[in-house]
């Protein structure tokens, strides 16, 4: 296993003689070249370096090295946003016609990207449920499938993802398999070492960590041969915008994030801001130290939910007992930091539990280092009916806590004041 703890701290930026000690934010669009030579050697990726920050800046570049070296990928790219980091990663591989196969309990901005918004552009999904059995999944591929999606920990199903069932049937039919991983972290998982050819991050949860900036990651594993497949016409064919590069042929095992960023950032921008990626760069240094924290205390929380007579289930992956805990201990290397569990008196009492918090506050957000909890039927969920919330798998009780990192007798004493009082 990988030494998460100093990877965090010292991946990424590893400053040289009488550089800053810190990483600077290089706020700066441009850069100078004394030459047109020197610059023309960017353009025709024979140099590496920053020359428009809409391609690359120091301050990104510095961010991507260290989440690759704890994913254990060849090359990554920051984005504006968890979305935007989704949507460019299958824009990289996908175009007007081509399909998507994805697992049903994506995060719902994920759900409505691939349900609504990549159909309008000609992009189409088939949802298959996460444990549904191979024959099942494979039945929901085509000609036309370029990505076979899913989430280590669904947000907020909370359910497992099975890697080894997913991983061998993107290699049966040639097909990426992308996989968000902003649940888990890499101190968690390490999906490509289960398989996944491309990882995706909202980087706005654990990584950054403080609920401080919106961002994003992709990660490319550099494992997945373009060459020759059909599937995959651009990745084999010139790109005219590019001079007539061939990305499988004259990258090698980088032809996917390169052409990520010279084709699709060049012409989509959306870029993450140096000031984004230092903060997050930052939140990193201690992920490791919080992910152990966020899991120590989430664990001791839901055992004690587990036995009150208050609350009717709860939902919790690393929890002995629970439908997730085989693949858990699988596929995580610790105990993930968010909790669902629904309490005794249905929607009434969740709303009333909610209100009761003093320390833990409501806010549409997770996995950040204050402890947080939300009633996704009165809020996220709010315009299904009571039916759609059985089918969504939200029932009207559900309370969506994500654990921080405060004391956890401090915790312990909140939840148990506003159970009490429901
Ligand atoms: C929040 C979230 C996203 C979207 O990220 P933004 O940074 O909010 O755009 C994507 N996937 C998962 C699992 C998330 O929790």
């Amino acid at each position: 296993m990988k030494n998460y703890d100093t990877i965090c701290i010292q991946g990424g930026y590893e400053p040289k003689d009488t550089e800053p000690r810190t990483l600077p934010i290089v706020q700066s669009t441009t850069f100078v070249f004394d030459k047109p030579e020197d610059m023309a050697e960017l353009f025709d990726l024979t140099r590496s370096g920053s020359f428009y920050s809409r391609i690359g800046n120091p301050t990104l570049d510095a961010l991507e090295k260290k989440i690759v070296a704890l994913d254990g990928g060849v090359g990554a790219l920051a984005t504006s946003s968890g979305m935007s980091a989704t949507l460019m990663a299958v824009l990289n591989v996908c175009s007007a016609g081509d399909h998507i196969v994805s697992t049903s309990t994506v995060y719902g901005g994920t759900y409505n990207l691939f349900a609504v918004t990549l159909p309008k552009l000609g992009i189409f999904c088939t949802f298959v449920d996460p444990n549904a059995p191979s024959e099942e999944i494979e039945k929901a591929i085509n000609d036309d499938t370029k990505l076979i999606f899913g989430e280590t920990v669904a947000n907020p199903a909370n359910v497992v993802l099975d890697f080894d069932k997913f991983a061998t049937i993107s290699k049966k039919y040639g097909i990426m398999f992308m996989v968000d991983n902003t649940l888990a972290t890499p101190v968690l998982c390490a999906p490509i070492d289960f398989g996944a050819d491309v990882v995706v991050y909202s980087s706005t949860k654990y990584l950054e960590g403080h609920a401080g900036t919106i961002g994003g990651l992709v990660v490319d594993a550099g494992k997945f041969d373009f060459t020759g497949n059909e599937r995959y016409p651009e990745f084999n064919e010139p790109d005219e915008s590019y001079h007539g590069l061939v990305y499988s042929k004259d990258c090698g095992n980088l032809a996917y994030i390169i052409k990520l960023r010279v084709q699709l950032m060049r012409d989509m921008g959306m870029i993450m801001s140096p000031f984004t990626a230092y903060l997050t760069h930052l939140g990193m240094e201690t992920l490791s130290l919080r992910m152990k924290k966020h899991g120590d205390n989430a664990k001791e929380i839901a055992t004690v939910l587990g036995k009150s007579p208050l609350v009717e289930w709860i939902f919790y992956p690393t929890q002995e007992g629970s439908s997730e805990f085989e693949r858990s201990q699988k596929y995580l290397n610790g105990n993930t930091g968010v909790i669902a569990f629904g309490v005794k008196g249905g929607r009434e009492n969740a709303v009333k539990f909610i209100e009761n918090l003093k320390l833990i506050k409501q806010v549409t957000h997770i996995a950040d280092i204050r402890s947080c909890a939300l009633h996704p039927a009165s809020t996220t969920h709010r315009q299904l009916s009571e039916e759609s919330l059985k089918n969504a798998g939200i029932p009207s009780n559900m309370i969506r806590l994500s654990v921080g990192c405060e004391n956890v007798s401090d915790l312990l004493a909140d939840i148990e004041q506003a159970l009490v009082k429901m």
